[in-house]
């Protein structure tokens, strides 16, 4: 591993000053065999002067979360464990609806939904795992300009947050501080470079944490955030039980839905849960509107 490194950062030194296709390439190859061992991040969307210096922020902070977190043993392992956002605290009418995009299936985007949203003007916090983006990075972009939706974080490998391989629905989860920063800070990265902004918000594949996981999100300066209301349960509700899951809305609910699954219910149970909402008052918000309300 050690050797890699070093001739990782050999190439990058080497090529610094041109960032000619050809020389990217070489690094992007690199980077895909360090990738196998979710060690290094990808360098394939990067320019040169940014991967150094995103590479030293990156193994500083890891470093970091190792020398913090490294030694600490899990206490628990959950959806809803301490210190994971459920809700916003709240008496007003306001609900926030949050999308995720789970893993990068091709032609996991339910495009109907989301145009749904973009007509009827209705935003939403969308949690994007970092396979979903690279199978659909055209789309993700659009996404990410329009003021409607806010980017979050839903985890590079979209594996449930753990520091000792716990599992959650028979999928095994990080096994280590290292591999969990990883997970989370992979698509940091990469959302940041195709966005220019660092995401706040966090969700782990499956939205299982352990405790020190959480502890290290908020260290990383980001939020975890679940849910108050299964709006689709990873998609297997049809119609009427999506717009069940809308009549359980209280002030300050936060829904969980997915984006990635084309051919469901999803979108026709949304649109008529959301004029339900919308009859009965309730307005539609972002997560960073309300942040220090977040809890
Ligand atoms: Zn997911």
């Amino acid at each position: 591993m050690k050797t890699s490194l070093i001739v990782l950062s050999f190439f990058i030194l080497l090529v610094g000053g041109c960032a000619g296709d050809q020389l990217v390439y070489q690094v992007e190859s690199l980077s895909v065999k360090e990738d196998q061992e979710n060690r290094i991040i990808d360098y394939k969307y990067t320019n040169f002067a940014q991967s150094r210096n995103e590479a030293q922020d990156y193994d500083s902070m890891k470093k970091m979360m190792i020398e913090s977190f490294g030694d600490v043993s899990p206490n628990s392992w959950g959806e809803n464990i301490d210190g994971v956002i459920t809700e916003i605290n709240t008496d007003g009418k306001v609900v926030a609806l949050t999308f995720d995009a789970c893993d990068g299936t091709p032609g996991s985007y339910d495009e109907a939904l989301i145009n749904f949203l973009i007509e009827a003007e209705v935003p939403a916090t969308l949690f994007i795992g970092g396979q979903w983006i690279k199978e659909n990075q055209e789309v993700f972009i659009e996404l990410a300009n329009n003021s409607l939706f806010e980017i979050a974080n839903h985890g590079y490998h979209h594996k449930p947050l753990s520091v000792s391989g716990a599992t959650a629905y028979n999928i095994s989860g990080t096994k280590n501080i290292e591999e969990a920063f990883d997970e989370v800070y992979q698509n940091q990265i990469l959302i940041h470079e195709l966005t220019g902004k660092y995401p706040k918000y966090f969700r782990s594949g499956t939205a299982y944490y352990d405790d020190v996981s959480v502890e290290m999100i908020n260290e990383l300066g980001l939020k975890a955030v679940n849910y108050s209301v299964l709006g689709d349960a990873g998609g297997t509700f049809n119609k009427n039980q999506i717009i069940s899951s809308f009549k359980t809305a209280q002030a300050g609910s936060i829904f969980l839905f997915h984006m990635n699954k084309p051919g469901s219910d999803i979108a026709r149970g949304v649109k008529e849960g959301i004029d339900l909402l919308k009859e009965a008052g309730y307005e539609f918000v972002q997560l960073h509107e309300y942040d220090e309300l977040l809890k």
